[in-house]
């Protein structure tokens, strides 16, 4: 009777009582929240005909709430902050929620009355929210495969639950892979590496008891600064192979028969549906619409970008030379001798640069663009515990200082945390049966400075985009002003929801901002004018390895999600033969190969879906370029009117929100242009 989830939180604002939430309480509230969305579910199906909209629609969106609040705590803190006990019952409960949903979806009744409201919807006198809710929810039931027989539809569960399994073990399986490996290092073994590494290098140590020594982990933000400063050749080709075999090993960890497995389920999946591959059954519901147009635009990106990185390891190779490397340029080389070119070509240091990115000052300015675009304020709430003594809490209020959400950041990379960087939420805005304020999360992996000694955690160029990319995601959350629960925030196409978070990195790298945020961390003065001149030179420099590395990525996973058949997939073979079909060139390879490409199979997100990033970046460079257009970039006509996108979810058609922010389509000028790909084809 002690179980949370069973009873009112009293805690401010709806915060998870996290200090009470153990993990024995997750499988008796899953249990419950189905049966609770059952009897709804047949309580809606068992009501008056003819349907209508409240008795039908609003009643499915109200359904399942104790699950939902169940599922996302669990899957929050199991991302974040997982442990034997959490993946055991990610293990356990993955299938059987799936199975859940699938029941929900395929279940005769609910079909027949959202099909049967469907076909009268022009006399419903909808508002346009609730027209394309209905809308929505009839294609989704479609697209489960409410149309199909009962032998089919049983099929249907039966391979969304194995997915769910499959998901769950390939993403344990990164984790493991991540865990097992580190490079534990001696003070001898630190040649090239900066201040900022080595605190970082033995913070990591630290904290695994490896005290006096230092440690580099599999972690983007520990591996990428040692690939890049370490002058050891020998350990930084020791580290990218231990980086690159992530989810290859033999034994159980091995991801890849779980590749095969879940290519096969899908295809078959998308052949129930009447789909010749799982790639044009996941893109007929997305902007894109077709495998065809997302294959043109990675192709309108890929030759160009092969050019430029041509370019790229020609500078490399001619400092490598005069270096004494007599021999080709390998994957493990290339950040290095890339940190040399940029050193000597800009004059330009990254250990010089970081010391203006100082963690807690990028996170002010991320705050202090939110307030000025769109009028919110963050104050802290250091009395609101979070599930982890390194996660903040602050409350975010609008213009009228009413309150608008709660906004929890978790910075840094630790055991147990998945890799990479994402936004999710506690708890989602709706406002359908009174208003419910949002509880947002950002997930990042920096690495934690020597905290014992009290230096700020210094972020790089990248990092602090990724740290405002992230943030934009979580405005999106933030400013959604929706009614129903379904369209709320983020709950966008795939390839939409990358464009709030994209636009918002440009006012970390904007020059304007960068003279406003860039501050030293220990003096508070500015970046001086000459490095930040020569910081923007060098912008656009090695933008042809990072074009390569993650169009090569998105390039494969439409390859593999176009094939038919993928019964017999050889996933090792797939990946030579597209790497040599493509000439990816051998030095750079892909951003995530296929045994640890978790967008693509820890869930399935992002499968068939990797290119919404470069989808979403047409929209956010042609957007961005009407603030410099504006010459101000926080025009406040334009901000009102992108604040209009953040805050109307799925309410509408992506392309007319953007048509009505620009006032036209986005063109791909902008985009070619800040890649530095402008002219190279
Ligand atoms: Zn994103």
């Amino acid at each position: 009777m002690d179980n949370p989830f069973f009873l009112v939180w009293d805690t401010p604002f709806g915060m998870p009582p996290f200090d009470r939430i153990r993990p024995e309480h997750f499988p008796a509230a899953f249990d419950r929240g189905m049966d609770e969305q059952r009897a709804e579910i047949a309580a809606i199906v068992a009501a008056p005909v003819p349907a209508g909209f409240a008795d039908t629609i609003e009643a499915l969106e109200r359904s399942g709430r104790l699950l939902d609040r169940a599922s996302r705590v669990f899957f929050n803190l199991d991302a974040s902050d997982t442990s034997p006990a959490l993946e055991e019952i990610a293990r356990d409960y993955a299938p059987k929620l799936a199975q859940h949903q699938m029941g929900v979806a395929l279940d005769p009744g609910l079909y027949a009355r959202v099909a049967d409201l469907h076909a009268r919807r022009g006399e419903l006198a909808l508002a346009e929210d609730q027209l394309r809710l209905l809308d929505r929810h009839h294609l989704r039931l479609v697209r489960a495969g409410a149309l199909l027989g009962p032998e089919e539809k049983a099929r249907m569960a039966a391979l969304s639950a194995r997915l769910a399994t499959l998901h769950t073990l390939f993403g344990q399986n990164v984790l493991h892979d991540e865990c097992e490996w580190r490079l534990v290092l001696e003070e001898a073994d630190l040649d090239g590496l900066p201040g900022f590494a080595r605190a970082a290098a033995a913070q990591a140590a630290e904290e695994r008891g490896l005290g006096g020594r230092y440690v580099v982990t599999l972690a983007r933000s520990s591996i990428e600064p040692f690939l890049t400063f370490s002058a050891r050749r020998d350990l930084r080709r020791a580290a990218h192979q231990a980086w690159t075999a992530r989810g290859t090993h033999a034994g159980a960890a091995d991801n890849t028969p779980l590749i095969r497995e879940i290519m096969a389920l899908r295809a078959e999946q998308a052949r129930l549906l009447g789909y010749d591959n799982f790639a044009a059954y996941r893109l007929d519901d997305s902007m894109a619409k077709t495998d065809a147009a997302v294959e043109r635009l990675l192709l309108q990106v890929w030759e160009p970008a092969k050019k430029k990185a041509r370019a790229e390891r020609a500078a490399l190779e001619e400092i490598a030379r005069a270096e004494g490397l007599n021999e080709s340029i390998e994957p493990w080389d290339w950040r290095y001798y890339a940190e040399q070119v940029r050193r000597a070509r800009y004059d330009l240091d990254e250990a010089e640069v970081k010391p203006y990115f100082a963690l807690d000052n990028m996170v002010e300015a991320a705050f202090d663009t939110a307030e000025r675009l769109f009028g919110l304020s963050f104050t802290a709430r250091p009395d609101l515990p979070a599930y982890h003594p390194d996660v903040r809490v602050w409350e975010v209020r609008d213009r009228e200082a009413s309150h608008v959400g709660l906004f929890l950041h978790d910075n840094f990379a630790r055991p147990g945390k998945r890799s990479g960087a994402w936004s999710s939420r506690y708890r989602d805005q709706q406002s359908f049966d009174g208003p419910v304020a949002p509880i947002v999360v950002n997930n990042n992996n920096f690495a934690k400075s020597d905290a014992a000694g009290g230096a700020p955690t210094l972020l790089s160029f990248d990092d602090a985009r990724t740290l405002f990319h992230e943030f934009g995601h979580g405005l999106h959350a933030l400013l959604s002003r929706v009614r129903y629960p379904s369209q709320s925030g983020t709950a966008v196409r795939r390839d939409f929801v990358e464009f709030p978070s994209q636009i918002f990195e440009h006012w970390m790298s904007a020059p304007e901002n960068l003279r406003r945020y860039a501050r030293h961390c220990q003096t508070g003065e500015p970046m001086p004018e000459p490095l930040l001149r020569r910081l923007l030179a060098a912008r656009t420099f090695n933008e042809g390895f990072a074009t390569v590395e993650y169009t090569a990525s998105a390039l494969l996973d439409l390859e593999l999600h176009r094939d038919p058949q993928p019964e017999s997939l050889d996933a090792d073979r797939f990946e030579r033969e597209f790497l040599q079909r493509y000439e990816v060139p051998r030095e750079i390879g892909l951003r995530h190969r296929p045994a640890h490409f978790q967008h693509l199979f820890a869930g399935g997100g992002y499968a068939a879906g990797y290119y919404a990033y470069l989808w979403a970046e047409v929209l956010d460079a042609d957007g961005f370029a009407a603030f410099t257009e504006a010459d101000d970039l926080f025009d406040p006509a334009l901000a009102g009117r992108l604040k209009d996108i953040y805050s109307a979810g799925d309410t509408r058609d992506p392309m007319a929100l953007y048509r009505a922010f620009r006032g036209r389509e986005p063109q791909v000028a902008a985009l070619l242009a800040q890649r530095g790909l402008a002219g190279m084809a």
